[in-house]
């Protein structure tokens, strides 16, 4: 009998844990299958790590690991890949906005044989700020269009895999780790799924406004390199302008002399240079701050405490 593990990144979800374990365990629990709720406490400064052991002491199916801090929802993630035990695996959010209720659909989908994969994709971005839909519009049309990555938008985490694609996720060690763009490049066959945006049951969203950007920029430094072509055109279309320049202001020397004149557009021009080649080594320093976290070769996140003997301790 085949077995589901779901891996329950949590940071502060004291309020919607007992919720979501009640929810999830009554689906999982309808269908006939072995499962575990793999939950990995994400550094919360809330009661959230003795609701989980208080869960994991009277249910055998909870298991969870707790990190020293917070490393943050894809290195918790990246922590469940590498612990789970089942032949399906899926990562599910605390707050409930990924209905348990899907996961019999999804699971019937993969028994199938026919998709490695069912993804759930947000059909609407309703309650949500129009301002962000708009940047997370932009941020799509932006990085399919420069990336060989196929990204999809409004694709959320939750998703439920066969055993071979968590283990691809694992073997993926980049410290900058933007999974919409992992699960796309390792490939595999994906159902999608679509559903209507759900709100949170309680509590807030941990993701501000700028976090989010951060996030969406990493996102492309990480799978595309296009930012860093669209400097060397600038480049070259600069040096290519200040020849035709030359040949003019030499042109025009020889023919009208050179009375001293045009200082304010030679400033004008300065200034457009300089202000050009400051963004351009903006987006090098980009790549090259990457690529220092790359090097530097820092674990992803350290284990404090768990309730069996994870497969690294510090990963
Ligand atoms: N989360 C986490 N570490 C963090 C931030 C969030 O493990 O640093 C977890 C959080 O507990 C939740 C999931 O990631 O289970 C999604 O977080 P949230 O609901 O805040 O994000 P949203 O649904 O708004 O994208
Ligand atoms: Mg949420």
């Amino acid at each position: 009998m085949s077995m589901i593990s779901i891996i329950v990144p949590c940071c502060n979800e004291e309020e919607s844990l007992p919720l979501f374990y009640s929810e999830a365990v009554s689906v999982l629990g309808s269908l006939g299958n072995d499962f575990e709720l793999l939950f990995v406490n994400d550094g919360s400064t809330d009661g959230t790590l003795s609701i989980i052991k208080d869960l994991a002491a009277k249910d055998p199916h909870v298991r969870y690991i707790s990190f020293a801090r917070n490393f943050g929802k894809e290195s918790a993630m990246y922590a469940g890949f590498g612990n789970v035990r089942g032949d399906y695996v899926a990562v599910m959010d605390a707050d409930l906005q990924d209905p348990p209720s899907l996961l019999p659909e999804m699971l019937k989908i993969l028994e199938t044989g026919e998709y490695d994969s069912v993804a759930t994709r947000r059909i609407d971005r309703r309650g949500e700020p129009p301002v962000r839909s708009w940047f997370a519009r932009q941020f799509y049309r932006l990085i399919n269009r420069y990336s060989d990555t196929d990204i999809v938008d409004g694709a959320r985490d939750f998703r439920l895999m066969k055993r071979e694609m968590a283990d691809a996720i694992v073997a993926m060690p980049e410290y900058n780790r933007f999974s919409k763009g992992i699960y796309g490049w390792i490939g595999f066959r994906t159902y999608w799924m679509p559903y209507e945006n759900i709100e949170r049951v309680t509590g807030k969203t941990k993701w501000s406004f700028w976090k989010l950007f951060k996030y969406a920029i990493d996102g492309i430094i990480s799978f595309t390199q296009a930012p860093l072509s669209i400097a060397s055109f600038f480049g070259f279309f600069m040096t290519f302008c200040s020849f035709l320049a030359l040949v003019f202001i030499i042109v025009r020397k020889l023919v009208f002399g050179d009375p001293v004149a045009g200082w304010a557009s030679t400033i004008c021009v300065i200034i457009f240079i300089g202000g050009i080649q400051l963004c351009v080594l903006g987006i090098i320093g980009q790549y090259i701050a990457k690529i220092y976290l790359e090097t530097k070769n820092r674990p992803h996140y350290i284990i404090a405490e768990s309730s069996f003997v994870p497969e690294k301790k510090v990963g």
